[in-house]
């Protein structure tokens, strides 16, 4: 647990033209202290404000990413953005397989076991996204989703994270799904890969519940949607106090 470094993404989902997501990027830049000493700090605007951003976090070691990308490196895919096209604004990272990818916009396991080889390819690392809706956990299908979602998405190789979506899991049951993924993962890629996964929660992560998850001993990080929008909220998650 302690060897992994923790990763706190800010997913910004259809929020933020140019000129406003390069004031909120500069905010969170400037209101970072010593956290990235021990953690990483990712931020994940749409595409159109990827350029803005990268800018204000130029010579920063806060980490830049997509939040989807086709596989391919140029083709008649309109609508499309490939991983060649992230790494020239100076992305590090892309978030692949979202919930909402899947669930709004027809993304399929298959089309994110793709993805995840073709980022790593181009130096890009996947936030690869799994977990179940609420629906499913309602109806006790999560850890058979999760597992379909892992060892598809993993088959074409080694993976880097998870998450949760709706309504907020309480820290014993992403821990839970998390000790499962890693399970899995020790089982398909071997246990150094599984020791070395981070494995981030998402799901409704706030300033006043992400100590008590970062506590638990298989979550290493949190993909954040709406807390990720203001500084203030964004900024106390990254400084989350280590227990
Ligand atoms: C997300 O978009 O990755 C997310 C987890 O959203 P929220 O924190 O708003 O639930």
């Amino acid at each position: 647990m302690a060897m992994r470094r923790p990763v706190l993404a800010g997913n910004w989902k259809m929020y933020k033209a140019a000129r406003e997501a390069a004031l909120l990027a500069r905010e969170i830049r400037q209101g970072i202290t010593d956290a990235l000493l021990d953690r990483d700090v990712v931020l994940a605007p749409p595409f159109t404000s990827i350029a803005a951003v990268a800018e204000v976090l130029r010579g920063s070691a806060i980490g830049l990413a997509g939040q989807n990308m086709h596989p391919e490196i140029e083709g008649a895919f309109t609508g499309e953005v490939s991983p060649v096209m992230l790494k020239d604004l100076g992305c590090s990272h892309v978030i692949l397989g979202h919930s909402e990818r899947r669930q709004l916009f027809g993304e399929t396991d298959e089309g994110v076991a793709r993805k995840a080889p073709a980022a790593l390819a181009h130096g890009l690392t996947p936030i690869l996204c799994v977990g179940e809706t609420l629906a499913e956990r309602e109806s006790d299908r999560t850890m058979e989703v999760v597992e379909r979602q892992v060892e598809r998405a993993l088959r074409a190789l080694s993976a880097d994270r998870a998450i949760g979506t709706g309504k907020v899991a309480t820290p014993g049951q992403a821990q839970e799904v998390h000790a499962f993924i890693r399970k899995l993962v020790d089982r398909s890629h071997g246990e150094a890969a599984a020791k070395a996964l981070r494995i981030l929660y998402g799901g409704s992560v706030k300033p006043d519940n992400i100590g008590d998850l970062m506590a638990q001993g298989d979550i290493d990080g949190a993909l954040v949607g709406g807390a990720s929008l203001k500084a203030d909220s964004f900024l106390k998650i990254v400084h989350y106090p280590k227990g």
